[in-house]
């Protein structure tokens, strides 16, 4: 079959002709449906090969970490799955016994070696391939009348901001504001999701028109292109207050330095883009009590969550197919900021 991989530190992703997998025992083989484009797999091509061999990774692999299809074959001693059933992929793989794995949070596995809550396309074949070995059925969550093109950016793009957003609820009271920086596929979904879970103003911020569009048409408030005077244009909207919660989807220099100087106190300054700046933090440097954190996809059960919220029509990925002869120029475009909301490779279309 043919896949879309990563062959070495910083070399163009290649389509190669791999063989087709067989679940072992206890493993799933999944019909990819649907394998988001997701940035990360930007970065990773950026990184030298000593950060990606402490990440554990070896290559060739197979990208794509957001997956959703069908069950196409049960290897030995599996039940509870059905041929053909559709299903999404859970993608941070843990040990399945440590403390955080068995609290439903992989993406937190204590437990050094196997997968350590990277998985599919993160150092091991993912998705972007006709066929998906899934290690285990726990990894699996039953989509019902969801279809997997519609399924498989929920599972990173939704799943990532809605755990990073879940957690400051409780901030989020009416008459706050939230910023989101970075309209793509994780900012589009968590503009969606802030208007679904709080009754939060919504700031969204972008360096592209177009993007902030989009937001607007997705339920932001407001929206602030990114430039030298993003965070005095966002004071004023907040009365000179700042933000309850400010989520950084960039990550970069500038984008942290925003989002620091729009925090209000005792607010929640959560990055989620692996943009490669940092903030010095000192004691004047931020608002006082801001909590800062950064958070890593989410947890199987938040999953669920966001499929239920999917089923119910009230939250929606901005998705565009592609076949997978399309995938290396469709993350040429990502890179040039050319994809609005999250494309999506189908292989088997
Ligand atoms: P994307 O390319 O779809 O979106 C990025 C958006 O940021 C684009 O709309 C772009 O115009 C905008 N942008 C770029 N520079 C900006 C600036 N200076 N100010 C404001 N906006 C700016 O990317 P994506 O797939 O949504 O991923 C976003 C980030 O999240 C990436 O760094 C990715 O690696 C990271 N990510 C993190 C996790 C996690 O678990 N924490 C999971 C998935 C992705
Ligand atoms: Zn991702
Ligand atoms: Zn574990």
């Amino acid at each position: 079959m043919r896949a879309l991989q990563m062959t070495g530190p910083q070399q163009p992703f290649e389509l190669r002709d791999v063989p087709q997998p067989d679940p072992g025992p206890g493993q799933v083989l999944v019909k990819v449906g649907g394998a988001g484009v997701c940035h990360s797999d930007l970065h990773l091509q950026e990184w030298e090969g000593d950060m990606l061999e402490a990440m554990g990774f070896s290559m060739p692999f197979t990208l794509g970490h957001e997956n959703a299809g069908w069950v196409e074959a049960l290897g030995d001693g599996v039940a509870g799955f059905e041929v053909g059933q559709p299903v999404a992929v859970y993608g941070p793989w843990g040990c399945g016994r440590c403390w955080n794995c068995r609290q439903s949070r992989e993406n937190y596995c204590e437990q050094p070696g196997e997968h350590g809550g990277m998985g599919g396309g993160l150092g091991t074949d993912g998705g972007m391939a006709e066929y998906l070995l899934v290690p285990a059925p726990r990894l699996l969550v039953p989509l019902g009348d969801l279809e997997p093109t519609e399924a498989a950016p929920l599972s990173d793009a939704a799943l990532t901001p809605y755990h990073g957003i879940k957690r400051s609820l409780p901030k989020l009271r009416a008459g706050s504001t939230a910023v989101v920086i970075g309209i793509g596929g994780l900012g589009h979904m968590a503009v969606e999701l802030l208007r679904e879970l709080s009754p939060a103003t919504i700031i969204a911020v972008d360096v592209d028109p177009a993007k902030l569009e989009l937001a607007g048409e997705l339920g932001a408030h407001e929206t602030v292109l990114s430039d030298e005077s993003a965070a005095e244009t966002i004071q004023g909207m907040t009365r000179g207050l700042g933000a309850e919660l400010v989520l950084d989807v960039v990550g970069n220099d500038a984008t942290l330095q925003l989002a620091a100087a729009v925090a209000r106190q005792q607010g929640d300054l959560t990055i989620l883009g692996i943009g490669g700046g940092t903030l010095p933090v000192s004691f004047f440097s931020v608002p006082y009590e801001v909590s800062i954190q950064t958070t890593y996809w989410g947890s199987a059960a938040e999953l669920m969550e966001v499929l239920d919220l999917a089923r119910a029509g009230r939250l929606a990925a901005r998705a565009t197919t592609y076949s997978l002869e399309e995938a290396p120029e469709v993350y040429d475009r990502l890179a040039k900021g050319e994809i609005q909301g999250r494309a999506v490779i189908t292989p088997n279309a």
